[in-house]
């Protein structure tokens, strides 16, 4: 898998365009002042960049050197970069003008859990830091170094670790190393007629090990679960030596070491392998978009689907002002798709009393045999039908599933143009899911009013669960200067994480903390939550070696 460019989502030769879209560039300019007619800026150029000298001293490099088997470990200035950060706006403003803050000072590539163990001996031995680097789509500073860090950094990047190992077909088990990326993975499965099914927007550039670390959520965990729920069991190098837990459905072994496995975003090892849950390739498989009236309307509908004994896959629905930028981003329509919007649009307000200001977009997916999508696709329309809404067909599914991971480059485009946008997502019993997303409303358009900025706000719910939901809100303003860029950011995100909090919901769905939301850990899992989490860390890695300064 090639590395993501250094300053920006995703690979090169692939980009966002509003020039087939003409909804767009009006959409923005009236929500955000944004002219993307002018001519775009674009990141500095790496050669103009400053980067230091690395501090890898002679005998550091001999050991890992051996470490690797003979291979030399890496100092080229561009694989430095490269893996210094993550993928957070933050990460991306300072990338693009040139601010690279504290390099790693040499990237690892270990062939195998034998060679991570020497690898993480070496780096002890000589009071290195090491940082596990998986796919490098953290959006949560889970990836960067300290600034003051006087330490030398050895970046572990563990993609050479992408092998599917074994599949336990009798207990629908797979056995993967923790590098695999997404798209390989789940082509050495579905090679076997398996798949994961955990497909987060970042798949193309994640790993097994980035998900663990992470406790990411895939857009298909309504049916497959989030990746807590699929690891069954985790291998780990750590400072004590090699960490196995058993591919057991249940234990009762005292507090779960699996579960501390999961999010310690690279605090308690380096995670090789692990044993996950795998189902048969559905024989069918869709997404239906539907309409709802309103944004209450929706969310009742998703929490009524949540509460049935329907089994979907996909649970989403946006709110007005997402519904809105999706049919900005729509491409060029044929006559025939005019004509046949042209009539939804009268039957929606004409026969069905909507108001086209406040509809809602949702979709909804299927997986499994024919009978059991058809029987799942009436419920769930009986269910839709009692809160109003329609549904509209396969084709607008059928579309953001393709597209589903093309969006990520939507920031970079805004970025050339002068805009900022990132994303805060939640999660929130279903009772509380209207209030913490009015608060949040209130907040990120008070930091606008405060700003003096004119700033978008959209939303929509997905990851449905028995007892609540994901929220998930995307922001985007253009700054009063590129200079003020970072702090007004700071000031609106800030305001939504708080929001969060004062709201009772959590500070992360599926992103983790990083550094990015450490300030309000304690807020959510108390003081003695975040003592139990630091006696973790202390015991497991004395010396703060690894991955120091995230989390807590
Ligand atoms: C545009 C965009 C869209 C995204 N969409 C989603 C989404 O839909 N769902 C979701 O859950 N997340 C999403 N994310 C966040 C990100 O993709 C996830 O956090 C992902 O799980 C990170 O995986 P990675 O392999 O890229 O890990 P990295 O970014 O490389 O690392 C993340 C953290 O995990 C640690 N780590 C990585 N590998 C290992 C290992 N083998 N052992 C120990 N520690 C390790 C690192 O040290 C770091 O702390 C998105 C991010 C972006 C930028």
């Amino acid at each position: 898998m090639p590395a993501m460019r250094w300053w920006g989502w995703g690979q090169d030769g692939v980009s966002f365009t509003h020039e087939d879209k003409p909804g767009l560039g009006p959409f923005l300019r009236k929500q955000i002042e944004l002219d993307v007619t002018r001519a775009p800026s674009r990141p500095v150029a790496f050669e103009d960049l400053r980067i230091p000298e690395p501090s890898l001293s002679p005998d550091l490099r001999a050991a890992l050197e051996s470490a690797l088997g003979g291979a030399r470990p890496s100092t080229d200035p561009l694989d430095r970069v490269v893996h210094a950060r993550g993928k957070s706006l933050r990460d991306l403003v300072r990338q693009r003008s040139s601010d690279l803050g504290r390099l790693p000072d040499v990237v690892v590539r270990p062939r195998d859990e034998d060679e991570v163990a020497a690898v993480l001996r070496a780096a002890l031995d000589a009071d290195a830091v090491l940082i596990p680097f998986g796919g490098g789509s953290s959006i949560s500073g889970s990836l960067e170094a300290s600034e003051q860090e006087q330490r030398t950094i050895v970046s572990l990047d563990v993609s050479r670790l992408s092998r599917v190992l074994a599949v336990d077909e009798v207990s629908r088990l797979a056995r993967i190393q923790a590098g695999a990326f997404g798209p390989d993975l789940e082509r050495q499965l579905n090679a076997q007629g398996w798949t994961l099914g955990h497909f987060p927007d970042s798949f193309t550039h994640s790993t097994l090990g980035g998900w663990i670390a992470t406790r990411s959520s895939g857009m298909q965990s309504d049916r497959y679960g989030d990746i807590g729920d699929l690891t069954r069991a985790v291998r780990v190098v750590t400072p004590a030596g090699l960490l196995v837990t058993r591919p057991v459905p249940h234990t009762s072994t005292g507090p779960s070491v699996r579960e501390m496995v999961l999010g310690s975003e690279g605090r308690l090892g380096v995670i090789t392998e692990a044993t996950v849950h795998v189902r048969r390739i559905p024989a069918s498989r869709t997404i239906l978009g539907y309409l709802f009236p309103t944004w209450a309307d929706g969310l009742a509908a998703m929490r009524d689907i949540a509460a049935s004994e329907a089994s979907a896959s996909v649970t989403r629905v946006s709110d007005a002002a997402e519904t809105a930028f999706s049919f900005a981003t729509r491409k060029k329509p044929s006559v025939l798709d005019r004509i046949k919007s042209a009539a939804l649009t009268t039957y929606l307000q004409r026969r069905r009393g909507f108001d086209v200001e406040s509809m809602c977009l949702s979709f909804i997916g299927y997986e499994g045999s024919e009978r059991h999508v058809a029987a799942q696709r009436k419920l769930v329309g009986r269910i839709v039908g009692r809160h109003g809404g329609l549904c509209i067909g396969s084709s607008p599914g059928a579309l953001y599933d393709q597209k589903k991971f093309d969006t990520p480059y939507i920031r970079d485009f805004l970025l050339d143009h002068g805009a900022l946008a990132d994303v805060s997502e939640t999660a929130a019993p279903w009772s509380r899911l209207s209030t913490v997303y009015d608060t949040v409303q209130a907040a990120a358009h008070g930091a606008y009013d405060e700003l003096g900025i004119r700033g978008y706000l959209m939303c929509h719910l997905s990851h449905s669960y028995h007892a609540g939901a994901c929220l998930y809100f995307t922001f985007a303003f253009k700054p009063t200067s590129p200079e003020h860029g970072l702090q007004e950011y700071d000031r609106v995100k800030s305001a939504i994480q708080q929001a969060f909090i004062d709201s009772g919901a959590t500070l992360s769905h599926h992103h983790g903390v990083g550094t990015e939301h450490a300030e309000w850990l304690e807020a959510d899992i108390s003081a003695p939550g975040v003592a139990m989490l630091n006696a973790l860390f202390d015991g497991v890695d004395p010396g703060a070696n690894l991955n120091p300064g995230k989390i807590v």
